[in-house]
């Protein structure tokens, strides 16, 4: 089919009037020949072989009307010109990459990486058929959930809970199906944007909640709370502000007093946003933390702090999570079996203290400065001394302590090339590595690489070294 209508352009373009101006238009090679060259069949793989034809196809179109256009080519040209294409499809392939940015859980990189032990145990779940919506004692249909909300209600010492797509599907749930027409509070210091697109204000009005604005940008108090409560409130919703913090002349009302002085028909829903369960971030409450304070319901991610897969976890007060679970959209926001599969194992590891990813994380304020020095000099093992282990700080990321930054040490790469051309290079390297530019220097961050990475990067550098001391 691809190649006949490609025979067609062929005949139609070969007409007369061409022919007179374009030398050498005939010897445009088939595009069936030119996927058997290796170079270029070695992406049928990649690609799979459609979009490798179209590729090519898209490619020596635009050189057919070079030529009638009067202009030149060489056949070398034209391959490059196609391998070139073909590289830069393949890059859009998601594909893994090493992070040397020294922020641990990367929104641009994934966020967290799930270990591979967990990945192995939900593979049978994913790759057979599965209890998934069976009910193995009674052989009935069964509920989606299965053994996951008490797993999440272990973890966060809540009443129940519910799991969906992500945190942004779960604060839009819960505004659907309990506040809809109805005000909900939110201090003005944290109607926010985090990442791409996801807006506060916007998604209350996506969800047919009134968004009433309470107290200032630096100062909220209970009382302005109070104040702005009517007969039409549904809850108050505090708001984690994920990536930036205001600092000086500041204060967020005391959540227990808050939640003590608010009329019975209020709620207090919190968008807590990493998962943090433990205190050990600090600065950083922990979604226990929230419920102790007697919170109705607090909703996060769960690959960020929770190091799993994608999601969104409702934990709080039976009654309201129960009413979101039968709410009609429930249904569209529903993940599926891979995620189940990922976040039980993970969180039973998590639970049994053998979660090596929260070890990771959990880590990093204990660790001593040598601890990090050695591992930038793991790094520069073989290299010269022109590969400088420095001081530097790195972060949590996903969404917490944007202010509080960790000391570590950073490998700073030799002034052979500028930092925007170090970046360029290792990020084309053959698996990407991306470092960062700090003050006119590429810097890359031992502390967030997985262990079996060293040895690639280290390769990757003395590759380099030798280029330039050629
Ligand atoms: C990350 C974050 C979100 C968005 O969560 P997703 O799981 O990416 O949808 C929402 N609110 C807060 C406070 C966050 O930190």
């Amino acid at each position: 089919m691809v190649q006949h209508t490609d025979r067609q352009k062929q005949s139609i373009n070969t007409d007369e009037s061409i022919e007179n101006v374009t030398f050498g238009f005939r010897d445009i090679p088939q595009i069936e020949k030119m996927m058997q060259q290796e170079d270029i069949a070695s992406f049928i793989t990649i690609l799979s072989q459609p979009i490798v034809a179209t590729l090519i196809r898209e490619q020596t179109e635009q050189f057919r009307s070079h030529l009638k256009n009067g202009e030149g080519f060489t056949l070398k040209q034209l391959e490059n010109q196609i391998l070139q294409s073909l590289r830069h499809a393949a890059q859009q392939r998601l594909q893994p990459v090493i992070n040397a940015t020294g922020i641990m859980i990367h929104t641009n990189l994934g966020r967290a990486p799930i270990p591979v032990d967990v990945w192995r145990q939900a593979e049978d779940n994913v790759c057979r058929y599965s209890n998934l919506e069976l009910n193995l004692a009674q052989g009935t249909r069964g509920n989606r959930m299965g053994l996951l909300p008490s797993l999440l209600n272990e973890l966060c010492g809540s009443p129940a809970s519910l799991l969906v797509n992500n945190n942004a599907a779960a604060l839009t749930l819960m505004l659907m199906a309990l506040a809809q027409g109805k005000e909900v509070l939110v201090s003005r210091g944290e109607q926010v944007q985090i990442g791409g697109g996801f807006r506060i204000p916007t998604i209350l009005a996506c969800s047919g909640a009134k968004l009433c604005d309470v107290g200032t940008t630096n100062i909220t108090t209970v009382d302005d709370y109070l104040a702005a409560v009517t007969e039409n409130t549904a809850a108050v919703l505090l708001v984690h502000t994920s990536n930036y913090f205001i600092q000086g002349f500041t204060s967020q009302p005391d959540i227990r007093e808050l939640v003590s002085r608010l009329p019975e028909h209020v709620e207090v829903w919190v968008d807590q946003g990493s998962g943090n369960q433990e205190s050990w971030l600090p600065g950083e409450r922990s979604v226990a933390w929230y419920l102790d304070q007697g919170v109705d319901l607090v909703c996060f991610s769960t690959d960020k702090m929770l190091n799993s897969t994608q999601g969104g976890v409702i934990v709080g007060r039976q009654k309201p999570i129960e009413l979101m679970a039968k709410h009609p959209l429930m249904r569209a926001f529903r993940p599926g079996k891979t995620v189940y599969a990922l976040l039980e194992a993970q969180l039973i590891q998590r639970l049994n203290q053998q979660d090596e990813g929260q070890d990771r994380l959990q880590q990093l304020p204990h660790r001593p400065l040598d601890w990090h020095l050695a591992r930038a000099q793991r790094l520069c093992a073989g290299l010269n001394s022109e590969f400088t282990p420095i001081k530097a700080r790195c972060l949590v990321g996903g969404g917490t302590t944007p202010r509080k930054q960790f000391p570590t040490y950073a490998v700073r790469l030799p002034n052979w090339h500028s930092a925007a051309d170090w970046l360029e290079r290792l990020r084309l390297a053959k698996t990407p590595v991306i470092a960062v530019s700090q003050k006119k220097s590429a810097l890359l961050f031992p502390i967030s690489l997985l262990e079996g990475e060293f040895s690639e990067v280290n390769a990757i550098l003395k590759q380099e070294m030798d280029l330039c001391s050629q």
